[in-house]
């Protein structure tokens, strides 16, 4: 007889009806679907009992751990007294409350919140304020943007079109809006003997070039600061940031930074921003803002851009820019918890320990005859492998050498999910010492595996 397990039995059901993000569905034939019923901490667990470490933070959402029992009591208060309420005209303590503490955490000047609901739509959020402001100003002919070569910032179509991953783009080009690319100061392109903050000088100089030729036409400069995630987890020298701002300054476009992914601690500061000491025009937040709970972004920007909106309703310069669940109470709620954590526990104190302990284990792969750089911000490590370590050629992408690391995690209790070839960890802050002793052994016997034959 031939039962079925309640694994396979939610896989099957799965199956029959589910188109899940960022997958070709065909995979699925012959790569495990994972049915997971709950969370602990940093561990995933799985319908079957079997427990997977969140080496990834869930797409880098979460922060102090699954089913964390304070923001989840945060939540089931917040959802007996006000699940959610249209937000144009009306307000609550959670929205007013979490935009208080943002203004107080974020770089200086930061001083506007916009809510949405994801990183996209903050992106979009971002993107068309800095395109109206000028319009309000009378730049109407403001309408591209700047973008760095690598960069990501989500998948609707004005995200999509400043990101330059060609996986996500390629298909799409014919709808995108096309922005002009300036090359990433990406640390791992340096000239032989060229040091990182000597690429992010020479990427300044490029830019510089660029904004000669095109500021007339350009609304604002989006970068994702100090790593680029989605692209590889691409790093660079936080000198470029400080450039940068000098450069949107002299000018005049907007800087919008993209947080969503290195925000909130990840980097080993708060903010990426702050290792220069910039304050951007914009700053999106989203992924761990609510510490992974629940879907919400924030648009971050100054007074001089809010006050070129504000006007008597006739003169037409609104930003009406929204969407329904704008600003809704039970993630405010949760997002406002999140910070509390911050404030209650020495996190960043804690992280740096943990960084450290992340990169002496690391360190041994430095050798590794098919690792080509390993590379470190804060709590966001990355191993690039390539077929040769000398001329650092990559394997042929067909090959899928990261998939054979991912399913060796998911066989060994870990979920490590490599861009390409790219093994990275960003684990949620609740790990151990020795879960990251779990994750760097499992992914090095993963490596030996991926890399023979
Ligand atoms: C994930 C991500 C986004 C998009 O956020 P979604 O919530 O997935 O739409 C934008 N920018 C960066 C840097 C990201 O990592």
């Amino acid at each position: 007889m031939n039962t079925l397990t309640a694994a396979d039995a939610l896989v099957r059901r799965d199956l029959g009806h589910l188109w899940h993000p960022c997958t070709q569905m065909h995979d699925h034939e012959t790569i495990p679907m994972v049915p997971i019923a709950r969370g602990d901490g940093a561990w995933l667990v799985g319908v079957d009992g079997r427990r997977y470490l969140d080496g990834i933070s869930s797409w880098w959402t979460n922060l102090f751990g699954h089913a964390n029992p304070r923001l989840a009591a945060s939540l089931a208060e917040q959802a007996r007294t006000l699940e959610h309420v249209i937000f144009a005209g009306f307000t609550h303590e959670p929205a007013v409350a979490l935009a208080e503490e943002l203004v107080r955490v974020t770089p200086p000047g930061l001083d506007r919140v916009f809510y949405a609901d994801n990183g996209s739509a903050a992106i979009e959020v971002a993107l068309k304020m800095s395109f109206h402001y000028w319009l309000n100003q009378g730049h109407g002919e403001k309408t591209r943007f700047i973008a760095l070569t690598g960069s990501y910032h989500g998948e609707t179509l004005g995200a999509l079109s400043v990101s330059d991953v060609a996986l996500y783009r390629k298909t799409y080009a014919p709808l995108l809006l096309t922005p002009i690319l300036a090359p990433s100061p990406d640390a791992y392109e340096a000239e032989p003997g060229e040091s990182a903050p000597q690429v992010a000088q020479r990427r300044l100089g490029e830019l510089r070039a660029l904004l000669e030729r095109h500021a007339h036409e350009v609304c604002a400069v989006i970068v994702e600061p100090l790593v680029q995630c989605a692209g590889g987890m691409r790093m660079y020298h936080p000198d470029y940031l400080a450039g940068l701002r000098r450069l949107c300054d002299e000018f005049q476009v907007h800087f919008i930074a993209d947080e969503i992914a290195v925000g909130f601690g990840r980097t080993g500061t708060l903010f990426a921003c702050e290792q220069a000491q910039v304050s951007p025009d914009f700053m999106c937040l989203s992924k761990g803002l609510t510490g992974g709970f629940l879907p919400l972004s924030a648009v971050l920007t100054n007074t001089a851009v809010y006050e070129a909106f504000y006007a008597e309703y006739s003169a037409g310069k609104a930003f009406l820019h929204s969407h329904s669940y704008t600003g809704n109470p039970l993630a405010c709620r949760v997002a406002l918890e999140t910070l509390g954590i911050f404030r209650d526990e020495p996190v960043l104190a804690r992280n740096r320990q943990l960084a450290e302990h992340l990169s002496r284990r690391l360190a041994p792969l430095r050798d590794h005859p098919h690792v080509a750089d390993v590379r470190q911000t804060g709590m966001i490590a990355a191993v690039e492998l390539v077929a040769d370590k000398a001329s650092r050629r990559p394997f042929p992408a067909a090959d899928r050498r990261g998939l054979r690391v991912y399913l060796h995690g998911l066989r060994h209790g870990a979920v490590l999910r490599p861009l390409g070839d790219v093994i990275y960890f960003m684990p949620p802050y609740v790990v151990t010492p020795q879960d990251i002793d779990h994750l760097v052994d499992t992914a090095v016997s993963g490596i030996a595996l991926a890399v023979s034959d």
